[in-house]
This record gives structure tokens, sequence and C-alpha cells, in this order.
């Protein structure tokens, strides 16, 4: 069971983004994905989460094709959850509606909006509040309590910290973090932030001008980069 990317290249007009793309992400895994500014990070999220179609390749969930570059399953039918940078809440919706946006209307709707709640260490008083009343940390709380509310296979995440100040981000990363492990779902985190990176999982890969550069544990990775371009970018020692 796991998450795998094949040949995923992908071009904007006559601009290469990213070029042949491929990885394995075993169930339960925490992957963090780091890479500089312009590197496709995101591009890459868009393509597994199902807003963008890849030019070549192949995106497989447990075997199941979820994209090619003549094949698209629609983002909402691929049991994969997504948190945007600014984690993008309705904002005409209360916390209530946003997290059970996804989740079928039936008896046990509420319930499983709590239960999120609880694991995203947000407070039952924050549900009729709207996303304006909420500060940075909570809304990306709340964002990844609506991703999780329909118990998707994957959640990926895309540079979920890097709009909040330093005083929320230890706290919302550590609450995210623990709500992540506790659920055990497979998690795709990517970052510019490679103390983030380094941190975050059980798998780090370094992507570089839209290629997949080095993968393994993040502790192999930071002590034995493989090109001098990845030690100066994680800060260590080649
Ligand atoms: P990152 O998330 O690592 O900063 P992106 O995936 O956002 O990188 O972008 C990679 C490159 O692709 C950048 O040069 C960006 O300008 C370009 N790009 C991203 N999305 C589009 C798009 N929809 N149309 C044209 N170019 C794009
Ligand atoms: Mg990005």
């Amino acid at each position: 069971m796991s998450l795998q990317l094949t040949g995923v290249s992908k071009s904007f007009g006559s601009q290469p983004v990213l070029d042949r793309v491929s990885f394995d992400v075993e169930r339960g895994t925490r992957l963090a994905i780091v890479g500089a500014s312009g590197s496709g990070k995101s591009t890459l999220l868009r393509i597994i989460a199902g807003f963008e179609q890849p030019g070549a390749g192949e995106v497989r969930l447990d075997d199941r094709l979820l994209a090619s570059a003549t094949t698209t399953i629609s983002a909402h039918r691929r049991g994969i959850g997504y948190v945007a940078q600014d984690g993008a809440l309705f904002p005409h919706l209360s916390v209530r509606g946003n997290i059970g946006f996804g989740i079928p209307r039936s008896a046990a709707r509420e319930g499983r909006i709590r239960e999120v709640m609880e694991l995203t260490s947000l407070d039952a008083d924050f549900l009729d509040r709207y996303p304006h009343q909420l500060s940075g940390g909570q809304q990306q709380r709340v964002a990844l309590a609506r991703a999780l509310a329909p118990d998707p296979k994957v959640i990926l995440l895309d540079e979920p910290f890097s709009a909040l100040d330093t005083g929320l981000r230890a706290h919302t990363r550590a609450a995210m973090t623990r709500a992540l492990s506790q659920s055990g779902v497979t998690t795709i985190l990517v970052t510019h932030d490679q103390e983030e990176a380094l941190s975050f999982g059980d798998q780090l890969a370094v992507i570089a001008e839209g290629r997949l550069v080095q993968a393994g544990r993040p502790a192999e990775v930071f002590d034995a980069p493989a090109s001098a371009e990845i030690a100066e970018f994680l800060g260590a020692a080649l």
C-alpha cells in the first residue's frame, strides 16, 4: 500500500517545472520534501492532489492510477487531503461548516467534526467561530482538521507554517505534527525551510529545479549529502 510517482514531468508553456520525478511513499510514512522557492514543490503537490495534470508519468495510490498525461481522477475522488500555505478556509463558513464540508451529512457528522478538532488541539468553543476570528495558527489547524475529516489515505501540506509568525509557528507545528502521527495518515510536507524538513518526517527528499536529487532518512541525507549544492542548501558538511 503506497503512493507512487513514476517519471512525473510537467511544463508550463516552454518552461519545464518537473523533470521525471519518481518516488514511493509507504503507508503511514511522513515524507518532507525540501527545495528552494521555484523548484516545483507546489506543482508536485498539486499534481498529486489533482489540481494539475502531469505532462508525462503516472501517479498511483495503492495501485490505482490517479493521474497520467491522459487520465485524471478528479480531486475529490482521490482520497487525498490538501492543506495550502494560507489554509484557504471558506470565509463565509464557520469552523463547523469548514470542517464538515467534505463529510456526508449524517448523524455521525458532528461527532467526526469534534473528533478531528480534538485531534488537532482545537477547543470545541471554536465550532461557531468564523475564520477571521481565528489566529493564523488556529486557521491552519482548522485546515488540517478539514483535510483529515473525510479520513483520507494521504495528506499533502504545502508550506503550512510559512505564513505564521515565529511565535505561533512552533506551537502550530507541534500540534499539527502530533495530530498527523496520532492519525497515522501518510503525509507529504513540502517546505523551503531546511530545519523544518529535517525535523518533520521519517523520510526526506530534496528537490532542485524540478528534479528529485536525493532521498533517504533525514539524518542520512544531512550526514551524507549527495552533492556540494545539497550540502550547502541543507547547511550540512559535505
Ligand atoms: P515552489 O512551490 O517550489 O516555489 P512552484 O511549483 O510554485 O515552485 O513553481 C515552479 C515553477 O513553475 C516556477 O517557475 C513558477 O513560476 C512556475 N509555475 C507554477 N505554476 C504555474 C502556472 N500555473 N503557470 C505558469 N507557471 C507556473
Ligand atoms: Mg510553493
